[in-house]
């Protein structure tokens, strides 16, 4: 008995839940009070579709009472004229009733359009505005951030958390505030008719009320976990089809289609869930609804045979009563749909909440570049519940010069990489450019000053000039196609259906691994970067082709800071510094010659050349400093 107590106030306090209407509160003052010009209109709106319908059940009282005044039968019940008197004593209304009626529906059809158009119109504004800000966000937020989710599952919260948000922004405006305002106009109507009568008919409420706040309770929890699944299955599904040239090569269809189908069953055993819980919901009020006819049946046939009340009171009531059914059915059902979409609003917030720690500091100033230096000061880094990928690096990189960094894969190099630019921040440490911690230092300015050639190059649905224009802001078509002409992209660029303009599709799929390297390449010729980061940059071109993009980054990278993650030794061996990295920490440092004849990992690595780890660059023989390209000079 205690304990069902216990859960029946929890249940109770949970339909009012604070955490619900702090959302609410948090959802107009954010995205609807922007709009409030438009829902001050949409109000005016509900009330007149309210007051209309709240007539209905007086015209049909006024009706029988005229009706049953001018019979000329001598009625024998006795006549309630009550506030229809005006009506009654008026002949007109004879005539005058279906004329009312007309008109009070064509009024109530009128404002129920308008309300309509009007709630669909702010609702999908507000939810694109608050896509928008999602977005926003996220573009926003660390890579370490992003990197705990799946990009799939991440996409997801920009459509089924809506489904539920938008969904609930309608009724709240449609259903809530207007069929509260029905609810309240027809109780009136009752009240007026017979006040006791109603209050019998209220006592029906707190009995319906309890079961559907658990049943709302039920779905909030019911939401999260739903929309977990949901992100689970999304990722499974978008790796799979990414994956499908290995997928099929390797067999694994079998696999996938069984993988997916659990978590396809997954979804659908939540969604059973929840479904089986709204499905109490209609029912329930549908006995609630039977039980307050039935108190009203037999109180008023009493009084009826009593003398005390009218045909006409009944008429009146039970009209009211039955038009009542379906907006309380709907205020009841409202409750499942606002739980969900506070589980779906509180997900929201909880990523617009968070903060991204990688950002200007406040009066940061633009980074001040000089010649360029770079250095690393005992600098840590630890990926989010991984091992330490970087172990107290100190390292000077002097300006102007190419460093080399090598190592085994796994070693912490492209680590140490994105540290410069601040993708990462040290977890502890200090990087400098020219004295400057990067960290005191505008974003903007920073990212600015450094170009990237990643190990990875994905490209941005878009034509192949967008995408080398990403390289600076507002560069010409000249520009870009001498960009591309300096990174030896040009020939392979003009030889595409339509040159410049050929769209590179989702990713730059329809580019070869090769051609998008280049095309990332020319975007870093044309930033024109005084710090330049090379990342395994020639990872994926053929012998043929990175023997000419060799050339284009060699003049790419003159004059620059250059720090280089290369296979290729005449990349290495003419770097003026090369560093080893093992297993996050610096190993050896020095020339060429020097490491070579250290005996120590670099020694071992050059040995197992043939092995593929460095591959000898057949021009590097005679290796002739390239004359320096356009762009370079500059
Ligand atoms: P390299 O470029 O030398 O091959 P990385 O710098 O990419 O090596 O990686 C160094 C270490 O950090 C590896 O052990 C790798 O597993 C780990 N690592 C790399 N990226 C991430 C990440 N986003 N999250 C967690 N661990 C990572
Ligand atoms: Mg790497």
């Amino acid at each position: 008995m205690a304990s069902l107590l216990k859960r029946r106030t929890r249940s109770a306090a949970d339909l009012a839940s604070g955490d619900t209407l702090a959302l609410l509160y948090r959802l107009w003052k954010d995205w609807l009070r922007p709009h409030s010009r438009a829902l001050l209109l949409i109000l005016v709106f509900i009330v007149i579709v309210a007051a209309a319908t709240g007539l209905y059940p007086v015209l049909i009282k006024a009706a029988f009472e005229a009706f049953t005044n001018r019979s000329g039968t001598g009625a024998p019940v006795k006549i309630n004229l009550g506030f229809t008197r005006w009506f009654v004593e008026r002949r007109e209304v004879i005539v005058f009733g279906p004329f009312f009626v007309v008109l009070v529906t064509a009024i109530k059809g009128f404002a129920l359009y308008a309300l309509i158009r009007l709630t669909n119109q702010v609702v999908t504004r507000i939810e694109a505005d608050m896509q928008s800000a999602l977005y926003g966000h996220l573009i926003d937020a660390d890579l370490a951030r992003l990197g705990q989710e799946s990009p799939a599952a991440l996409t997801q919260r920009f459509t089924t958390d809506f489904l539920f948000i938008k969904e609930a922004l309608t009724r709240i405006i449609t259903v809530f505030l207007r069929e509260l305002a029905t609810v309240t106009a027809l109780v009136a109507a009752m009240f007026l008719i017979d006040p006791a009568l109603t209050l019998a008919a209220a006592c029906v409420v707190p009995f319906v009320a309890h079961p559907i706040a658990r049943i709302g309770k039920k779905l909030r929890r019911n939401s999260n976990s739903t929309q977990e699944q949901v992100g689970q299955m999304a990722a499974l599904v978008s790796e799979s089809l990414a994956g499908a040239r290995i997928a099929k090569s390797y067999g694994l269809e079998g696999y996938l289609k069984e993988r997916t189908r659990q978590a396809f069953d997954a979804v659908r055993r939540l969604k059973i869930k929840a479904a089986n819980a709204r499905a109490r919901l209609d029912p329930l009020l549908e006995v609630g609804g039977g039980a307050a006819v039935a108190a009203v049946l037999g109180i008023i046939g009493y009084r009826i045979l009593d003398g005390r009340s009218t045909v006409g009171d009944f008429a009146g009531f039970v009209t009211a009563l039955m038009i009542a059914a379906q907006p309380v059915r709907a205020l009841g059902n409202l409750n499942a749909i606002v739980q969900e979409a506070a589980a779906a609003l509180k997900r929201y917030y909880g990523i617009l909440d968070e903060e991204p720690r990688i950002r200007d500091r406040p009066g940061a100033a633009p980074l001040a570049v000089g010649a360029g230096e770079v250095r690393f000061e005992d600098v840590s880094f630890l990926y989010v519940n991984g091992p330490p990928a970087l172990d107290r690096i100190d390292l000077a990189i002097p300006a102007g010069r190419t460093t080399a960094i090598v190592g085994r894969s796994g070693s912490g190099k492209s680590t140490l990489l994105s540290l410069l630019p601040r993708l990462y921040d040290p977890t502890s440490g200090r990087v400098l450019i020219d004295g400057q911690d990067v960290r005191e230092v505008t974003l903007r300015s920073l990212r600015a000053n450094i170009a990237i050639v990643a190990q990875e190059t994905i490209l941005f649905e878009g034509s192949v000039a967008a995408n080398i224009g990403f390289g600076r802001e507002g560069a010409s078509r000249a520009e870009i196609e001498a960009a591309a002409r300096a990174a030896a992209a040009d020939g392979f660029i003009s030889a595409l259906p339509q040159g410049y303009d050929t769209e590179v599709g989702p990713g730059g799929m329809r580019l070869s691994g090769g051609e998008r390297q280049r095309v990332s390449l020319a975007r870093a010729f044309l930033r024109n970067a005084p710090i330049l980061l090379l990342d395994e940059a020639t990872s994926a071109l053929d012998a043929e082709s990175e023997r000419r993009v060799q050339d284009a980054i060699r003049s790419l990278m003159r004059g620059r800071t250059t720090i280089v993650i290369a296979h290729r030794l005449s990349t290495i061996r003419d770097a003026d510094q090369i560093v080893v990295l093992d297993e996050g920490r610096i190993a050896e440092a020095g020339t060429h010659a020097e490491l070579g004849q250290q005996g120590g990992i670099y020694a071992r690595l050059q040995r197992l050349q043939v092995l593929g780890e460095l591959i000898p660059d057949q021009g590097e023989v005679e290796a002739p400093r390239p004359a320096p390209a356009a762009l370079a000079g500059e």
